[in-house]
């Protein structure tokens, strides 16, 4: 296979240049003349992204293929810009053991669309009774780095200082799902005048707020990494920014729909809306934003959490909590933080691509775009807009929120180390994806 020529977009926003790109890697960057034999991708008035790195994808199989497999999950994170994933554990079985943590790793070298970084748990089953097998998944092919009992909070506080003691031992992390049990029973939505009026079960910020307060303590205590799940309350942002100002080695993310929709969206009753965390106030997705723009909270994630139909299409508190997001995530972050001015798009190459990377520590996304290293882009065109509808999604399941909803942006391209998965905003075949990356594993 001859190489790809990038012509002519933003890098990162700012500098137009021209990318060359071959065997998987960028090998030039600035004016370049297309060589004979080289596919040329234009890509004027397009923005160059590094391709972005999800810490916090729901991708369902094993277990769950009625809402999404690998395959699909994957072909959602190329639509949406996604370079690497990392699949949550909570599937059937969970991703407690080697065994299972290293079949979703090949699943996702067998659909070809993303790299999958299999996160493992921290307990058996997410059971939150007994430490999972960590050191067996770190050492495992998956290499695991990231462990999480997500959708379940490690609310036993010596499991939680176990569990931060072994990841420290091999650079690890934990990632919290930061979710008090004992105050969230029953709990539907954010607790507040508005759940009052609704009639729907409270659930608390000091449910999250009190978590991430002992685990920050923790964290220092032990001398490890934490990140924390999904911060949704203006409280959780005061912890984070006090645990940083004193040095504690923390991370934390916030979810693209956090940072736009309030519980004002649970009038409707429409469970498109019910999530874990619960959509919060007003003052909370400011707070949410301006922490993001401060670099207070590290990176968005996206929490993509696919479900059938008949999971949502019930009374709100029969619905599963969650929303399909990876397809959607840039362009709501172009829409609250870009187009709000709070942050640039190199910030967004940070917030998406490289702090996730390095919280994950998934290798090649230190220096976005840079010659020498591996070609993962993603090309958008921030001038588009669109009225959100099924027909943009590309996994198994249709829970968005933002359907009928204005949005702008969109993904043109996504190549994973020199490999185009998304071309002008189509996904690539499968037989294509997988031909080519022979060809850049043949060298
Ligand atoms: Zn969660």
């Amino acid at each position: 296979m001859t190489g790809l020529v990038i012509r002519g977009a933003a890098l990162l926003g700012s500098e137009r240049a021209d990318l060359r790109v071959r065997e998987g890697l960028i090998v030039a960057r600035g004016r370049l003349t297309p060589e004979v034999g080289e596919r040329v991708v234009d890509a004027e008035g397009l923005v160059a992204l590094p391709g972005l790195v999800d810490l916090h994808t729901h991708l369902r199989e094993p277990g769950g293929e009625a809402s999404e497999t690998v395959l699909t999950g994957t072909r959602a994170a190329a639509a949406g810009g996604f370079t690497a994933v990392h699949a949550m554990a909570n599937t059937s079985p969970v991703a407690d053991t080697a065994g299972v943590v290293e079949q979703v790793l090949r699943l996702g070298e067998r659909a070809g669309y993303a790299d999958v970084r299999p996160v493992g748990a921290v307990t058996v089953g997410l059971a939150g009774e007994q430490l999972a097998e960590i050191g067996a998944m770190a050492r495992s092919a998956a290499a695991v780095r990231v462990f999480s009992d997500d959708g379940h909070c490690v609310h036993d506080p010596l499991l939680m200082r176990r569990a931060l003691e072994y990841v420290a031992t091999f650079d690890g992390v934990v990632a919290q799902h930061a979710q008090e049990p004992r105050l969230t029973v029953g709990a539907q939505m954010n607790e507040g005048e508005l759940s009052g009026e609704l009639g729907l079960a409270g659930w608390p910020a000091v449910a999250e707020e009190a978590i991430i307060a002992r685990d920050v303590l923790l964290a220092e205590h032990v001398g490890a990494r934490l990140h924390i799940c999904h911060l949704s309350t203006a409280g959780s942002v005061d912890i984070v920014r006090w645990a940083k100002a004193r040095g504690i080695a923390i991370t934390a993310e916030v979810t693209p729909h956090h940072l736009l929709l309030t519980e004002e969206f649970a009038r409707s009753y429409d469970a498109r809306f019910k999530v874990n965390p619960p959509l919060r106030r007003d003052e909370d997705v400011l707070a949410l934003r301006s922490a993001l723009a401060d670099g207070t909270i590290d990176i968005v994630a996206t929490d993509h959490a696919p479900h059938p139909a008949e999971a949502k299409e019930c009374t709100w508190a029969e619905a599963a909590f969650g929303m399909v997001g990876l397809e959607s995530a840039l362009s709501v972050v172009q829409h609250t933080m870009v187009e709000t001015g709070l942050i640039e798009w190199s910030d967004v190459a940070r917030v998406l691509s490289t702090a996730p990377a390095a919280i994950g520590r998934v290798q090649g996304y230190d220096q976005p775009l840079a010659v020498g290293h591996p070609a993962n882009v993603t090309l958008v065109d921030p001038a588009h807009r669109r009225t959100w509808s099924v027909d943009d999604l590309r996994g198994r399941s249709t829970n968005t929120p933002y359907l009928a909803r204005e949005l702008p942006g969109r993904v043109i391209a996504t190549a994973l180390r020199g490999v185009l998965t998304l071309v002008d905003g189509a996904l690539v075949d499968p037989d294509t994806v997988a031909a080519a990356r022979r060809e850049v594993a043949r060298g």
